[in-house]
C-alpha cells in the first residue's frame, strides 16, 4: 500500500465519524475578539486566562529582551543558549513555587516527554513504577509510553485505585505518581494533599503538571516540593508567553541537566521570550487577575445555572458541557459561530469516548456582557439543534 493511499483511507475515516480536524488562521485576537476570515468571535476557547498576551509590560519583556539577547539563543543550553534570562526567570519561578531549582524548557510537551524518559531510563526491563491519572495529558501519557517504566492509569481523582496499584509496585524501583492540579479537559482537581500523602506512605514522589492552575490558583495554593518534589508548568496558558519547566530539587534538576535529552538536544528558548515571560510571571504573582477571573467564573455559573444550562462542576477557568457524540458537539459549535461565539468542540480521542463537548475557557478580560452573549447564544444553538434533529427523527418515521 503506497503511503498516499493509506493517507486517503485514514482521513476519509476521520470524516465519516465526525473526527476530521482543521485549522482555521487567526487573523488577529486581541481584546477578546477572533478575526478570521469568515468574521469575528467572541473568543471562549483561548488559554490565557489572565489576558496578558497583549498587556503592555509583557510586549515591552519581549522589546527590552531583544535588545538585550537578539532574537534566538543561537545554541542548546549546555552549549552557548543559557542565559541570563533564562536563569533570571528560572530563579523566579524557583523562589515562587518555594523550589530550590528550576529547568525550562521550550514546551510543555517537551517537557513532559523529558522528564518521563530521563527518569525511567534503560533497556533490561522496568526501571521504575509509573502511575497517572487516567485522563493526563497526551504529552505525559506519550512520554510514559516511551519511558522503560512499568505505566499503570488510576481512575480519575480516585485515590483507593492509586493505593491499590502503590500496594503491587516493585519496591526495588523508584516510584513516580503524577497527576493535573487542574485537568486540561474537565477543568477539576485532585485531593492534592491526600494524593501527596498516599505517595508518601509508599515511598512514592507526586510529580503535577500545573499547566491549568498557574495563574488560576493562589501561587500559595501550589504544594510544597515536600509534598510534591516534581512540578511542571507551561507559560503558554495564563502566562500569555509560550515555553515551560520543571521545577524541584538541585539534584533532580542536575539530573534533568545531565539525562534529559529533549533539554540537551534542543536549541534554549529566546531568552527575549525568558525575560518577558518573566514580567509575566510577576504580574501573575500579584493575584489581581486571578481575582478577577474568578469574579468572572463565579459569574458564568450563577448565569448557566439559571438558564438551566447543564455545567459540569468546576471552579476553575475551564467549564465544560457534555454533549456525548462527535457530530452533535461540532454543528452545536458551528451554530455558535454563527452568533460570533468561539466555544472549544472537544472530541474523542481527545476527551473519552462519550463525553464529547463543549469547552469554555473563561479569561480574567472577559466583561459580563461578553459572558451573557455566551449564556444566550448557548441557549438558542440548544434549542435550534433539538428542533433540527426532531424534524430529522420524524423525516425517517415517516
Ligand atoms: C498545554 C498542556 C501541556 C503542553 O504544554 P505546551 O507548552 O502547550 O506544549 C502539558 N500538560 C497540560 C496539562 C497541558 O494542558
Amino acid at each position: 500500500m503506497s503511503f498516499n493511499s493509506m493517507f486517503n483511507a485514514r482521513l476519509e475515516e476521520q470524516k465519516q465519524q465526525g473526527l476530521f480536524r482543521e485549522r482555521v488562521c487567526v487573523e488577529q485576537n486581541h481584546q477578546g475578539i477572533v478575526s478570521t476570515q469568515s468574521g469575528h468571535f467572541l473568543d471562549f476557547a483561548s488559554n490565557d486566562y489572565l489576558g496578558l498576551r497583549h498587556h503592555s509590560d509583557v510586549l515591552q519583556g519581549w522589546v527590552e529582551g531583544l535588545e538585550l539577547y537578539g532574537s534566538g539563543s543561537g545554541a542548546s543550553p549546555l552549549v552557548t543558549g543559557y542565559m541570563k534570562a533564562h536563569q533570571d526567570l528560572e530563579q523566579q519561578v524557583a523562589k515562587s513555587l518555594k523550589r530550590e531549582a528550576a529547568l525550562l524548557f521550550s514546551s510543555g510537551f517537551a517537557a513532559n516527554q523529558a522528564l518521563c524518559r530521563a527518569l525511567f531510563h534503560g533497556k533490561d526491563g522496568a526501571s521504575g513504577n509509573l502511575f497517572c491519572d487516567k485522563l493526563m495529558h497526551a504529552s505525559f501519557i506519550d512520554g510514559a509510553l516511551a519511558s522503560s517504566a512499568s505505566f499503570k492509569r488510576f481512575k480519575h481523582n480516585d485515590l483507593n485505585h492509586l493505593e491499590s496499584l502503590l500496594q503491587r509496585k516493585n519496591n526495588d524501583l523508584p516510584t513516580l505518581v503524577a497527576t493535573e492540579s487542574i485537568f486540561s479537559m474537565d477543568g477539576d482537581a485532585p485531593d492534592i494533599n491526600a494524593m501527596a500523602e498516599l505517595s508518601q506512605k509508599y515511598d512514592s514522589w507526586l510529580m503535577l503538571d500545573a499547566a491549568h492552575s498557574l495563574g488560576v490558583l493562589s501561587i500559595e495554593d501550589h504544594p510544597s516540593q515536600q509534598n510534591a518534589p516534581i512540578i511542571m508548568g507551561t507559560f503558554g496558558k495564563a502566562l500569555g508567553t509560550c515555553g515551560a519547566f520543571i521545577a524541584g530539587s538541585e539534584t533532580l534538576i542536575s539530573f534533568l541537566i545531565n539525562f534529559a535529552r529533549d533539554y540537551i538536544y534542543s536549541t534554549a528558548m529566546p531568552p527575549a521570550q525568558a525575560h518577558a515571560t518573566l514580567v509575566s510571571w510577576n504580574i501573575m504573582l500579584a493575584e489581581e487577575r486571578t481575582r478577577e477571573l474568578h469574579r468572572k467564573i463565579a459569574y458564568f455559573k450563577a448565569k448557566a445555572t439559571k438558564a438551566n444550562i447543564a455545567i459540569q462542576p468546576s471552579d476553575s477557568a475551564i467549564q465544560w458541557i457534555k454533549i456525548g457524540s462527535p457530530t452533535r458537539t461540532i454543528a452545536l459549535s458551528q451554530t455558535l459561530k454563527q452568533f460570533g461565539l468561539w466555544v472549544g468542540a472537544m472530541r474523542e480521542p481527545t476527551v473519552p469516548k462519550g463525553t464529547d463537548r463543549l469547552r469554555i475557557t473563561l479569561r480574567a478580560d472577559h466583561s459580563e456582557k461578553d459572558i451573557d452573549a455566551l449564556i444566550d447564544g448557548i441557549c438558542i444553538a440548544n434549542s435550534q439543534i433539538e428542533q433540527t434533529s426532531q424534524e430529522c427523527e420524524h423525516g425517517t418515521d415517516s
